[in-house]
């Protein structure tokens, strides 16, 4: 498609987008009584308008019903998590058996390591990520520590070449061959926060199991975001934060996948009462006996509250489905790129999109790198209800989200950031 810098041709994208009615759906903060440009999704995605009713049912439920809540309500709090299985299965390529849902993301990264991370002296090291999110460095690290390795021996990271902004599939997977008889686990993410690159998750975890070491993933920037077949792709665990493209909430809680495969087995893990078997949970037996699933990885008895926006928002995306969001996402980023690449014909200044420009490697985020303006600049978007976000050292990520922005955001964006640039020169 040929596309347009102008209102009418944005708007007639708009017009004919499927998924125009889902935006009604979200609240946005307001700029001048309109809403704002979001592009932040990437980090905490809005609030779906159905996400307080869903609380609601909670608060109602907890007043009115008490204790009695676990078992004698609509929607029962001691299997309240099981709701999630078959919506998310669906997001994620994965069998409901595979996936759960409880703690948050780092926590979840550490438990499923306890289980997945069983280094020997011969076969202890990690494959990650060059500039991995900080979270997962420090989580390495402590890892590491505690089996009694040295980080700067066992973690190994995949670097980008010099001048290069991405990294490429080949040295992944050149590395994974030559670290080879000492590699124990490859844990990468699927999407990189900084600069949205995607990650061939199937490459890698081919690559990995051929060396013989297990092969997990990061997934905070990539579930709600790409399409996974995490089953099929044979990924032996990964986990992810519910609060950026799955707009679950602040901080919310947290999805885990552990391949089948792995369900019968007698992996060490962190255990709790409600990893413990299901129909005799409540006879409080003195011996774990897992569920076989990812819900054997389950420790305590679940947030509630913090589930029931979670659920509201899970049920929204299995209405969509990824496939219908993955096509708008496609050409809405599209649609940003061509408007940034306009902006910078018109002024006297120059932005690099450090993103891979090639769709197969890049998803909902374009990650620009200012090499004029910087950080006055990201305060002149923000002053003008522009909402994105600031990463050392001068770079500004904008995702369009697909399930709320429209392209008529995206022509507005590019005339903001037209004023903006012409008002710091002068
Ligand atoms: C956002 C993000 C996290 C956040 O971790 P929490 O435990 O949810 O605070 C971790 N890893 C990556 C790659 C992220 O993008």
């Amino acid at each position: 498609m040929t596309f347009q810098n102008t209102l009418e041709f944005a708007q007639q994208l708009d017009a004919q987008d499927e998924l125009q009615s889902y935006r009604n759906e979200f609240i946005f903060p307001q700029h001048n009584s309109k809403n704002v440009i979001y592009f932040t999704g990437n980090s905490l995605g809005l609030q779906p308008k159905s996400a307080k009713t869903y609380v609601d049912e909670v608060m109602n439920d907890w007043a009115t019903h008490a204790v009695e809540g676990h078992f004698y309500v609509e929607k029962p709090w001691w299997d309240y998590h099981e709701r999630f299985a078959a919506p998310l299965s669906t997001i994620i390529g994965a069998k409901p058996s595979e996936v759960t849902v409880m703690n948050t993301l780092t926590i979840n990264l550490h438990l499923l390591m306890v289980s997945f991370y069983r280094p020997t002296k011969n076969r202890y090291k990690i494959i990650c990520e060059e500039k991995a999110f900080p979270s997962d460095q420090y989580m390495f690290q402590s890892q590491v520590n505690h089996h009694g390795y040295q980080p700067e021996d066992a973690i190994v990271e995949i670097k980008r070449r010099e001048g290069e902004h991405n990294i490429r599939l080949e040295d992944i997977v050149a590395k994974i061959e030559e670290v080879g008889d000492e590699l124990a686990l490859v844990l990468f993410g699927g999407v990189n926060y900084y600069t949205g690159q995607v990650f061939d998750m199937k490459t890698i975890t081919e690559a990995g199991h051929k060396a013989g070491a297990i092969v997990g993933f990061d997934l905070a920037h990539a579930a709600g975001n790409i399409k996974l077949e995490l089953h099929d792709w044979n990924v032996d665990f990964a986990a992810w934060c519910s609060y950026k493209y799955m707009n679950s909430g602040p901080g919310n809680a947290s999805g885990c996948f552990v391949h089948e495969k792995h369900h019968q087995s007698n992996l060490p893990r962190f255990a709790g009462w409600w990893g413990h078997n299901k129909e005799r949970r409540f006879k409080m037996e003195p011996n774990f006996d897992p569920v076989h699933g990812a819900d054997g990885w389950q420790v305590s008895n679940l947030p509630i509250l913090s589930l029931a926006p979670y659920l509201a928002s899970v049920e929204m995306f299995a209405e969509v489905g990824m496939d219908k969001l993955i096509a708008k996402r496609n050409q809405i980023t599209a649609y940003l790129e061509f408007i940034l690449h306009e902006i910078d014909k018109e002024v006297d200044s120059s932005f690099e999109i450090i993103t891979p420009s090639n769709q197969e490697e890049r998803a909902c985020q374009l990650s620009v790198f200012l090499h004029g303006e910087g950080r006055s600049l990201f305060d002149y978007l923000m002053k003008n209800g522009v909402i994105t976000d600031w990463r050392e050292p001068n770079v500004i990520r904008l995702a369009p989200v697909p399930l709320y922005t429209s392209y008529a955001d995206m022509y507005h964006f590019g005339q903001i950031l037209k004023q903006g640039i012409t008002t710091i020169h002068n």
